[in-house]
């Protein structure tokens, strides 16, 4: 399926959206979560800055996205592994999808390109749907390529940035 050898570079996205009792707000979540990302496995190369979005909606809740580039000689399914227990360490509860959560760990690509098994997809998904994931890694990586789409991080990036035309005839214009 794949035919990269170790060491292997994995770009991992970082998101928080709820508080935790001793690091804090979302964002310092994220900037203490990275530091967990270097240890004898794992070395952290690179990290992408923090974005931060306004509450939006009736959650109130602050959303804090980064994107972090590591190098490793884990298999996919043994970093995700390492990247759950991240996730409980931060008090993460199994079964808690899509809501609220202190921390998510995602492995978005990886220089193995694509990897499929029972429960783990790479890359991620859904990740190009994100702009939250998609712009952090772009700014990360920009000249990756997507090997589902063949496009760069940085191509996915503008089309999710891409001004919509305005039509100047038009009397809204
Ligand atoms: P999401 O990250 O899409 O918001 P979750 O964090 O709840 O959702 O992930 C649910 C499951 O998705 C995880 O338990 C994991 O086994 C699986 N999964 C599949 N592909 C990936 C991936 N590339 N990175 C992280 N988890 C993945
Ligand atoms: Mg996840």
């Amino acid at each position: 399926m794949h035919t990269a050898r170790p060491p292997f570079l994995y770009v991992i996205a970082l998101g928080s959206n709820r508080p935790h009792g001793h690091h804090g707000r979302p964002a310092s979540v994220i900037a203490a979560a990275r530091s967990y990302l270097s240890g004898p496995a794992v070395a952290l190369l690179a990290s992408s800055p923090i974005i931060a979005s306004a509450p939006v909606g009736p959650s109130l809740r602050t959303y804090a996205n980064s994107a972090c580039l590591i190098r490793s000689c884990l298999m996919p399914p043994a970093l995700l592994a390492g990247l759950k227990s991240i996730e409980r360490e931060f008090g993460r509860r199994r079964g808690q999808r899509w809501g609220n959560r202190v921390l998510d760990l995602d492995i978005i690509l990886w220089s193995g390109g694509r990897w499929q098994s029972r429960n783990l997809t790479i890359p991620h998904r859904l990740w190009r749907e994100r702009d939250f994931v998609v712009s952090p890694v772009a700014s990360l990586v920009p000249a990756w390529r997507d090997p589902l789409t063949g496009l760069t991080t940085r191509q996915l990036a503008f089309r999710h940035n891409r001004p919509i035309p305005v039509d100047p005839s038009s009397k809204r214009a």
